[in-house]
């Protein structure tokens, strides 16, 4: 007997993927090899129309893991021969390491291997019956309400033996669905919409506009350390590109109305921004906007902004309230960095009154007053590229 731990990996959604399946799994596993790459004697192995991995460091791995999207849950498992003693033995150990001081319990047996002599309800039965034999009044049967559930499963390849399910980040693995690019202020809002992508599968590079020296070099650490949390849940580093923005911002505060001030300012952002991802092969921008939410985020709004582009952009949190998000903000780790105080470039030159519900038409009016071209390649040009890894 080895150190090692086996643990069972199960991956919902992706079993419904028909032909693209095998794309999938092998992603997820790529996947979960990295984000175990580290741990002793540790290696995630596929086999038997599962995933499993093997390692001395289970509960580092099982952390590691629930951050890896595809997988929906995990379970330590016990492998033994398929005959009745050793898994009764097995249905022994799992059960009084759950419940050492005693408590209600169940055994629920699967059965894929039909070759088996015997149904599911009569496995579990005779499993019961020796365990009971060893076990004292502490322990009862109860089959609507247990403490806990001993699952038997009963495989082509070997029974396996577990009492412990772990939740796992659910979605698709990261790498299945393309690249986009976030728009990543420091707020609340768009670290979460980036994590929603990636919760689909989708890959992230990630924009931030920055108008230095109105917003100072404290505002940029924190992008970044927001950067290093979407990481985390990207298993691999994501490049963020910091586009200085202060000459368009100034251009617009000096050229035209103030009202219109921050839909040219996101117009200009969105430019930037799709431009960028048409150098970075991303099909898609994600924004943290959600309907109503502030001046900028009313439809008039959402759709005077989104004219600036024809590259899709992609609002995962549009129709959710902000407690919602502020909820799933906290549950990522997030929200503890993006509530520190720094300044944002959109509240520089904010206007006291913004234009609520923009026209297409006066916003292109009022953009007659910038050199739109240059003002983009300029910030394009002094655009800075960091890698920022976990
Ligand atoms: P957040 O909490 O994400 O900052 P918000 O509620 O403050 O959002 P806005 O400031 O209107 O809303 O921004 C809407 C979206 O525009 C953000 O979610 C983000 O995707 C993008 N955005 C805003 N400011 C920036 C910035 N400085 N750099 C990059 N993207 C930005
Ligand atoms: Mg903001």
């Amino acid at each position: 007997m080895t150190g090692r731990q086996l643990l069972l990996i199960r991956y919902g959604e992706l079993g419904l993927k028909g032909k693209n399946k095998y794309k999938f799994i092998n992603t997820l596993h790529n996947n979960m090899s990295r984000a175990v790459a580290d741990l002793d004697e540790t290696m995630v192995k596929n086999g038997w129309g599962r995933l499993w991995v093997e390692t001395a460091q289970p509960q580092v791995a099982i952390s590691r893991l629930q951050k890896v999207f595809g997988i929906y849950s995990l379970s330590p498992v016990l492998q033994v021969e398929k005959n009745i003693e050793d898994i009764a033995k097995a249905a022994y150990q799992t059960l009084i390491t759950a419940l050492p001081q005693g408590g209600s319990f169940k055994i629920e047996t699967r059965r894929s291997d039909k070759t088996f002599p015997l149904t599911s309800p009569e496995i579990s039965k005779e499993i019961a019956s020796i365990i009971f034999s060893k076990l004292d009044d502490h322990y009862t049967a109860d089959m609507h309400m247990p403490e806990r559930v001993i699952w038997v499963e009963i495989r082509t390849k070997g029974a396996f033996v577990y009492g412990d399910l772990f939740q796992g980040a659910g979605g698709l693995p990261v790498g299945t669905g393309g690249k986009a690019l976030l728009l990543l202020s420091g707020g609340i809002d768009s670290p979460v919409a980036g994590w929603h992508m990636l919760k689909r599968g989708v890959c992230l590079e990630a924009v931030h506009f920055h108008s230095f020296p109105f917003t100072g070099e404290q505002s940029k650490e924190k992008v970044i350390t927001l950067c290093r949390l979407l990481s985390s849940w990207q298993g691999k580093s994501v490049k963020l590109h910091v586009v200085h923005f202060t000459e368009i911002q100034k251009s617009i505060h000096r050229e035209c109305e103030e009202e219109y001030g921050i839909t040219l300012m996101r117009r200009m952002m969105f430019r930037l921004a799709e431009r960028l991802a048409k150098q970075r092969q991303a099909l898609a921008l994600v924004t943290g906007e959600s309907v109503g939410q502030v001046a900028s985020q009313t439809l008039e709004s959402i759709a005077t902004i989104n004219n600036a582009v024809s590259i899709p952009v992609l609002r995962p949190l549009i129709g959710m309230d902000k407690a919602d998000i502020i909820q799933i903000a906290q549950r990522i780790g997030s929200f503890e960095t993006s509530i520190l105080p720094y300044e944002d470039c959109c509240t520089i030159f904010l206007p006291p009154h913004p234009k609520i519900r923009p026209q297409i038409s006066e916003a292109i009016n009022q953009e007659q007053a910038l050199d739109i071209k240059t003002l983009l390649a300029e910030a394009l040009n002094k655009t800075e590229t960091l890698n920022i890894s976990i």
